[in-house]
Parts: structure tokens; C-alpha cells; sequence
């Protein structure tokens, strides 16, 4: 990362031939820069030309043009970054956006880092670091809901209920220490019986929020899902039918998905991390590569969050069917038992199949509409919360962020516990004092160098 007092600048629009592109430059002194290279055609000045309005003019190095371009600047602290913010759309050439850069780089400016816009907006308290998270998941958004839960109601809803849980223990804190400095004050009462109503009141509101994580985890970063079965149930079929394409060879042969294929897609509000593995079978004729899919097969089983695992039953419960739902009996996360080949007549009752969150019939091969419906209405009930409304409820989506208010909670409650066992107010205080320093790691107000580099490590130059 650059000093701040350094004046940045990035192309922030994707690299390639467009109709145009935005070249982004912020610091103190960043008009002085481009008045160097940027002469507006009114003959004035363009530190001197209106704010927040496109003047149009040339990028001149040495004499020569560039490029014409619309320039527009951004005063202090009314820009993204609260800096002194300019911003350049020339033509969207890739010779053409990298030589007008070059050009600010000569005059003064120094090449931003990935994030460093938005680290500054941080750093100037523009944006919280969860605002900050929010933008980066925006920009990485691949589905409506995940458009819906970083966009800019959501991101605001986050920060007003995390400054608001802040702002009660910040409360608390206050009068407990008036209390404990100044004990022969008269501060009014406030007696142990309402800083524990205080208290518990702050820990449902974290409870309530922690809650959230669920749904939000589900739709932002995906669940690590896996399709197991025994050879021949249709797991290709249902990789395939899911992902939409036939990315797997589907084949009478047994064994044929040797190697584990992955993929992302959205089920529902559901992202889902899904793979599909080699059947598993324990048989004298696999050869050394199957044996190493079947393997793979069983580790991936025992780490995912949520298993799939599919059955044929059109075909009579057997040997390899009882390895499954052996190698599935000992994982304890949500498992949906796909009875396959609906469309078959059954030959295996329903009844075998004990232990799962869900069972469902259906048919991979014909009647893959009614099976992506069903699956999406079960997946979405075990990992979603409906009643939560996204983009406008306050939801958090990452691990940092659950940490953060998961620590903050258990200080509350310690606090909680110090008073029901009897102990003075002043015991309570410093769990207190943990909460809020959790609560504030959580907004970014305190928190490590290491944790604010890597969320910035996730943006791109120019943003
Ligand atoms: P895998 O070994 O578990 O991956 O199974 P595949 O997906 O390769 O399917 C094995 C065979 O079953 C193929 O011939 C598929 O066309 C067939 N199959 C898969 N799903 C269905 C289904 O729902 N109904 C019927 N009738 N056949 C299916």
C-alpha cells in the first residue's frame, strides 16, 4: 500500500476495447496532477473548473494529445474516497487508457494498489469495514440474492444495527464507570437489576444477528455440497441437470466418474460449492484409479456441509447401497436422500432410508424440471431462514464478521452471568469492555493491519 499522503491513480474499469474507460486518481494534490496533463477546451483550469461536473478537454504530454476525455472532479471529502478525487473517461483503448495513466503516473501520481480506493474510504471513515466486505461481495455477485444482500440498503441496515449495539454497550460501559469513579455522586439510580435488562436486551439483538449467518453464508459464499451414490444412480445425470450442461460423462458403465468434478450455482437463494464424486463401491474389479476416486470420494463425504446422497430405485437395495448410507450415517451435516429413477417402477421402499434431513423422488433423466423444484424447496428450507428479507434485513455473510459478534456475545453473557451470581457491577465491566472491543473489531474501528489487508487483498486495482 502507498503512504496516504501519495496521490493514487488506476484504470477502474476492466481491462480490454470498450467504448470507455474510467481512470481514477485521489489524494491531496491529485488536481495539481491533472493540471499538468489535462487541459480543459474553455482555456480554464480544471482545479479551477466546477466540481462534480464533466469538463471536457485533452490529455497533453510533451505536446502532444492523447486523448480528449471528460474529466470530473471530485473536492474533498465529497468523493468515494473523501479525498480529492478525479476521474478521467477516455477512450476505451487498451493502448490508449494505459498511455493516459502513464501520463498521471509522470505527473506526480503513483500506481493504487488492489483495494486502495476504497482502504482510503476506510481509513477516512467513508465506509465501515463491513461496508467495505459488501463491496467487494458486490463485485463479485453472481446471483440476484447475492446482488440484493450487498447492495446498498443491505450494507446500510448491517452498520446502523452493528453502530446501534455498539452505542448500548458504549452506554452501559459509561454508567458504570461514572458509578465506579464517582460513587459519591448522585448519577441517578442505576441498579444491577437494569444493567442486567440492558444487557440482555444487547444480547438478543447479537443473538438475533448472529442468526442470520446461516441464510447469509448460504446465499454469499455457497455451501460445500457433495452428490454421492453407488455407481449407476444418476449422479452425472444429477450434476449435469444442475449445473446445466453435461460437464460429467453419464454411461451405463459402472465407474466411469473416476475423478471428482466441481462446480458453483445458485439453487434457489442457495449457492451451492457441488461435486460429484466417483460412485462408491468396494469391488475386486476397480482398478488403481478408481480405488483413488472411491477414496476421494469418502474424504469429501466426510468434509462437506451438505450431502446429496442418490439412490436408484428402481433397482433392489444392495450391498453398494448399504456402503452408502453407511459412509453417510456418520456425517453429521444435512443430508437429503434422492430416491432416483422415479419415473421407473420402484422397487425399494421409502422406509430404508432413515437418517436423513429430507427424502425425495425423482428423476434425474425425466423429469429434470420437477427435480431441480424439489431439491431447491429442500435446500433452501435446511440452510435459509425465510422470514429474513434480503437487502432488508441487516444480515451478516462472513466467517469474520460471525466471529467478531459471536465473541462480542459470549462477553455479554459472561457479564450476564458475573451479576447473576451476585457479583458487583464493576466484574461485569470488563466483560464489557471485551464486548465492545469485539463489536468494534466487527465495524473496523479496532482491528488488526493483517484482517483489514486481507479484505482489501480482494478488490481489484482500481477499486
Ligand atoms: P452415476 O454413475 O451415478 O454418475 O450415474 P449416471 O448419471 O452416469 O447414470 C447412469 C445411468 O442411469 C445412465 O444411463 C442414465 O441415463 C440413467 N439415469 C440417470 N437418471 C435416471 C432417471 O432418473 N431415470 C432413468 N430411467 N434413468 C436414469
Amino acid at each position: 500500500m502507498n503512504s496516504l499522503t501519495q496521490v493514487i491513480a488506476a484504470v477502474s474499469t476492466p481491462p480490454g476495447k470498450d467504448g470507455v474507460a474510467i481512470i481514477r486518481m485521489s489524494g491531496e494534490g491529485a488536481f495539481e496532477i491533472a493540471d499538468r496533463v489535462f487541459f480543459p477546451i474553455s482555456g480554464r483550469k480544471f482545479s479551477e473548473c466546477m466540481p462534480r461536473t464533466q469538463i471536457y478537454g485533452n490529455i497533453i504530454e510533451d505536446g502532444e494529445r492523447i486523448d480528449d476525455v471528460l474529466a470530473t472532479r471530485f473536492p474533498a471529502p465529497h468523493s468515494y474516497t473523501g479525498e480529492d478525487t478525479v476521474e478521467i473517461g477516455c477512450h476505451g483503448g487498451i493502448l490508449v487508457t494505459r498511455t493516459v495513466l502513464e501520463a498521471l503516473l509522470r505527473a506526480g501520481a503513483v500506481p493504487a494498489t488492489a483495494g486502495e480506493f476504497t482502504r482510503r474510504a476506510f481509513i477516512g471513515g467513508r465506509l465501515s469495514l463491513t461496508e467495505a466486505e459488501a463491496i467487494s461481495d458486490l463485485l463479485e455477485a453472481k446471483t440476484r440474492d447475492q446482488l440484493r444482500l450487498s447492495g446498498g440498503d443491505a450494507r446500510g441496515r448491517l452498520t446502523a444495527k452493528i453502530a446501534e449495539i455498539r452505542a448500548s454497550l458504549v452506554s452501559l460501559m459509561s454508567s458504570i464507570y461514572a458509578r465506579i469513579d464517582y460513587p459519591d455522586e448522585d448519577l441517578g439510580d442505576f441498579s444491577d437489576g437494569e444493567v442486567r435488562a440492558s444487557l440482555y436486551n444487547i444480547k438478543v439483538e447479537c443473538e438475533k444477528l448472529l442468526s442470520t449467518y446461516r441464510t447469509g453464508r448460504a446465499i454469499s459464499e455457497g455451501i460445500d455440497t457433495v452428490i454421492c451414490g453407488k455407481p449407476n444412480a444418476g449422479k452425472s445425470t444429477l450434476y449435469n441437470l444442475l449445473i446445466g450442461e453435461d460437464a460429467a460423462i453419464v454411461t451405463d458403465i459402472p465407474g466411469t466418474t473416476r475423478d471428482v468434478l466441481t462446480s458453483s450455482l445458485p439453487l434457489g437463494r442457495v449457492m451451492l460449492k457441488i461435486a460429484d464424486t466417483a460412485g462408491i463401491r468396494d469391488s475386486e474389479d476397480m482398478d488403481a484409479v478408481e480405488r483413488i476416486g472411491v477414496e476421494k470420494s469418502r474424504k469429501m463425504i466426510k468434509e462437506c456441509e451438505l450431502l446429496f446422497a442418490i439412490f436408484d430405485i428402481s433397482r433392489p437395495f444392495d450391498e453398494e447401497d448399504r456402503l452408502i448410507l453407511e459412509a453417510t450415517r456418520s456425517v453429521n451435516v444435512p443430508k437429503i436422500a434422492l430416491l432416483n429413477k422415479a419415473d421407473l417402477p420402484a422397487v425399494i421402499d421409502e422406509s430404508a432410508f432413515t437418517g436423513f434431513d429430507e427424502v425425495i423422488r425423482i428423476s434425474a433423466k425425466c423429469g429434470e424440471a420437477e427435480a431441480v423444484q424439489k431439491l431447491s424447496n429442500s435446500v433452501n428450507r435446511l440452510f435459509t431462514d425465510e422470514k429474513i428479507v434480503i437487502g432488508q434485513d441487516a444480515i451478516i455473510s462472513s466467517a469474520r464478521q460471525h466471529a467478531s459478534l459471536s465473541r462480542c456475545l459470549d462477553f455479554v453473557r459472561a457479564a450476564i452471568e458475573s451479576l447473576d451470581l451476585g457479583f458487583m457491577q464493576d466484574a461485569a465491566s470488563s466483560d464489557v469492555e471485551r464486548a465492545l472491543g469485539a463489536i468494534s473489531e466487527l465495524d473496523g474501528r479496532s482491528v488488526s493491519e493483517e484482517i483489514v489487508s486481507d479484505i482489501f487483498s480482494r478488490f481489484c486495482v482500481g477499486k
